[in-house]
């Protein structure tokens, strides 16, 4: 972002216990640092006189708790000041959540150290779940924990590209710019950005997420004791209403944070958790300050999102284009799903959703987002294994058997089985 800064610079100046909301505008990033006192965006705290540069549209607060001196560089879309910031209650969360860990090093139970709280948030789209279970997890890093963040949403997925279900080890505080670091993330390739298109699907790897991080715990004490914090659909009725109790109960959650005003659900939950006696619920507010994202907009954040994927959140990751000959890679896709299944037979009724089948190689794989699968047979493998990345095709050669990719990898494909979904990206 070379040249664009320099003239606009604002001191702001925050009370305790208050934050500055911002949203950075459409084309241009936007600079700030602190100057003076303590503040945090969403629980990561911010070191003194370091610039951090926020890409375009990207929204979030910084918090004080005891009052600081901020400066920005740069024209915003949209910033105010607010008092009234549930922070508190959230922060009350996080201690209980402290002793739980502590309670958890200090049992042993045939000398495994007992698990940690497991976390689980829910409520509508835009109600700050991903926000909350941020703070949650910077500030349990910042205390010296190493929490596990699972993010189950599908829509709009904070560790890598949409369509995913995935978690990953939280060591530190997660940088406001740069977001959760992948290297060590667990990732598995739904393909769709709704779960609908796949239930049986999505709830198979839900479960295989939920035994590996199981079987991961038990070698590691520190994280067995953390805990894990999961981020969840926005999609609370009907079938997103029958995931959410899937979830709950795949990974055996002991806390269900639900936000917002949602009677219903918990009411709901409370019914058909009864039986889960060791189960606890928070009621929490929403923050104001959470923004409303329409549906076209979450879709441009879809895209974004994608797009950061392959050049890095800062336009700063080289991708590559590749090619390779059609009998290099195997194309499979996992049930059914209408948008690539031309023939009539294939949408009839009674189709196993977990049947993996063989893509044929051609121009409908244009702009498709494909995931490089570690299974070693073309079987459940392919459900079961998790993925080394993703690739955008961008030209099927049909007459000379070549397909051309975008990789944010030099590297050769890890691995020969590739899965499509319906997730498409496109430069925009
Ligand atoms: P959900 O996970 O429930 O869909 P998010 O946590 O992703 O909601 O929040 C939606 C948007 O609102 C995000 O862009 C987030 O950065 C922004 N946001 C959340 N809390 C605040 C706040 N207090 N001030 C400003 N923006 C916020």
């Amino acid at each position: 972002y070379g040249g664009e800064f320099g003239p606009q610079i604002r001191r702001v100046k925050l009370e305790k216990q208050s934050e500055f909301r911002i949203e950075v505008q459409r084309t241009r990033p936007l600079r700030l640092r602190l100057l003076d006192g303590g503040a945090e965006i969403f629980g990561y705290e911010l070191p003194h006189e370091v610039w951090f540069t926020f890409p375009p549209r990207m929204i979030f607060a910084v918090f004080t708790w005891y009052g600081a001196t901020i400066e920005t560089d740069g024209i915003t879309e949209n910033e105010y000041t607010s008092c009234e910031t549930p922070m508190m209650s959230y922060l009350r969360v996080h201690n209980s959540l402290l002793v739980e860990r502590h309670r958890s090093t200090s049992s042993t139970r045939d000398s495994v150290p007992s698990q940690g709280p497991r976390v689980i948030i829910v409520g509508d789209t835009d109600s700050g779940k991903s926000t909350l279970a941020k703070m949650l997890l910077n500030w349990a890093a910042k205390d010296g924990w190493k929490p596990t963040y699972v993010d189950l949403n599908i829509g709009q997925s904070s560790i890598t590209i949409p369509g995913t279900v995935s978690a990953t080890p939280i060591e530190m505080p997660v940088d406001p710019v740069e977001g959760f670091p992948l290297d060590k993330a667990i990732v598995h390739y739904f393909g769709h950005t709704t779960p609908t298109t796949n239930l049986r699907l999505y709830k198979s790897l839900v479960e295989e997420l939920a035994r590996e991080l199981k079987q991961e715990s038990f070698g590691n004490a520190e994280s067995r004791a953390s805990g894990m914090v999961i981020d969840t659909m926005g999609f609370i009725v009907r079938q997103g209403y029958e995931l959410l109790l899937h979830a709950i109960r795949t990974f055996n959650a002991t806390v269900v944070i639900v936000l917002g005003q949602e009677e219903t659900l918990v009411n709901d939950l409370k019914k058909d958790l009864k039986f889960k006696k060791s189960l606890q619920f928070v009621n929490l507010e929403k923050s104001a300050g959470v923004f409303f994202r329409g549906s076209d907009f979450r879709k441009t954040l879809r895209n974004s999102n994608i797009q950061n994927y392959f050049y890095g959140v800062t336009n700063d990751l080289t991708v590559y284009t590749k090619t390779v000959k059609f009998s290099d890679v195997q194309v499979y896709q996992i049930g059914d799903f209408p948008e690539t299944s031309s023939s009539t037979s294939a949408r009839r009724r009674g189709n196993d959703p977990l049947k993996i089948t063989p893509v044929a190689i051609d121009e409908h794989l244009v702009n498709k987002v494909l995931a490089i699968s570690y299974a070693k047979q073309p079987d459940h493998q392919i459900i079961s294994s998790i993925v080394a990345g993703f690739v955008c095709i961008k030209n099927v050669n049909t007459g000379e058997e070549r397909i051309t990719y975008i990789s944010p990898s030099a590297a050769e494909l890890p691995s020969k089985t590739l899965i499509l979904g319906t997730l498409e990206w496109r430069v925009t």
